[in-house]
């Protein structure tokens, strides 16, 4: 378990499955689970805190993000909130939330953001605070890449990533896998070998041989690196669309990155 202090609040990630992390989020009497794939690495995990879990903040259905909602509610009675989109689909679901919703964790505010793509229900958590805020974004924007798209269009998740490029840059971002290094694998074979790319690929190299985390990183290298959102950027996109021939709008070269990076 790997730990992270904001200002008004701290992050717990614990590594769960083969390459998903599990949050827990501590500010004042509030400790909320992010996406709890399995319930038991989360109960270790309060029990070494010496506190009870008050929340569930689902992003999406899937079980690896929600499979131990129901037994962590049997053991902590806690408050389960995810998206009132998909709120058939999410176990055990209390609170049902959408775009533009704040809520409460002890002090800290939470707003909501809907990101469809991934899946066509998934939300985000941006929790405020003056060290930088925090970005929990499960499946949707991953270190280097972003999630499949299972559920969505190209054009509603390009839509979803550039509400997330429109946050704070400073921000931390909190996903849930660790696919850093293969994502960049595919960024320099595919798209681009910038210097600022080599860089994430010594330190993300690094890191994982230490036997530490990729994630949390921040929003302002993943706009400069993150082959998923290099579309935002004219001169890249421009290249990209030239050599490639396809049309220079950000919607068909994402699209076309996309596909390759599912074919790759
Ligand atoms: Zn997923
Ligand atoms: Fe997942």
């Amino acid at each position: 378990m790997w730990s992270y202090q904001h200002k008004a609040f701290t992050v717990y990630q614990i590594p769960a499955l083969a390459d998903n992390y599990l949050y827990l989020i501590e500010a004042g009497d509030a400790l909320a689970c992010v996406d709890p794939a399995e319930a038991a690495p989360i109960i270790k995990a309060c029990d070494e805190l010496n506190r009870p879990l008050t929340h569930i903040l689902n992003t999406h259905h899937h079980w690896d993000h929600t499979g131990g909602n129901l037994e962590l509610k049997e053991r902590f009675n806690c408050t389960i909130i995810g998206a009132a989109h998909d709120a058939a689909r999410i176990p055990g679901i209390d609170q049902k939330i959408g775009e533009g919703d704040v809520l409460k964790l002890d002090q800290v505010n939470v707003t909501v953001l809907d990101i469809p793509g991934h899946t066509s229900g998934h939300i985000a958590y941006v929790l405020k605070d003056d060290a930088g805020d925090a970005l929990f974004c499960g499946d949707t924007l991953f270190g280097a890449g972003c999630g499949r798209l299972f559920e969505g269009t190209p054009e509603q998740m390009w839509h979803s990533l550039k509400k997330l490029m429109q946050l704070d840059e400073r921000s931390r971002f909190y996903c849930a896998h660790e696919y850093t290094l293969n994502n960049l694998e595919f960024c320099f074979n595919k798209v681009s070998q910038s210097s600022d790319i080599k860089k994430y690929i010594d330190w993300s190299f690094t890191r994982i041989k230490d036997g530490k985390p990729t994630i949390p990183g921040t929003l302002k290298r993943e706009i400069r690196c993150n082959p998923m959102l290099l579309p935002a950027n004219g001169e890249f996109r421009r290249d990209y669309a030239a050599s490639h021939e396809i049309a220079d709008d950000a919607v068909s070269v994402f699209t076309h990155i996309r596909e390759a990076r599912n074919n790759w």
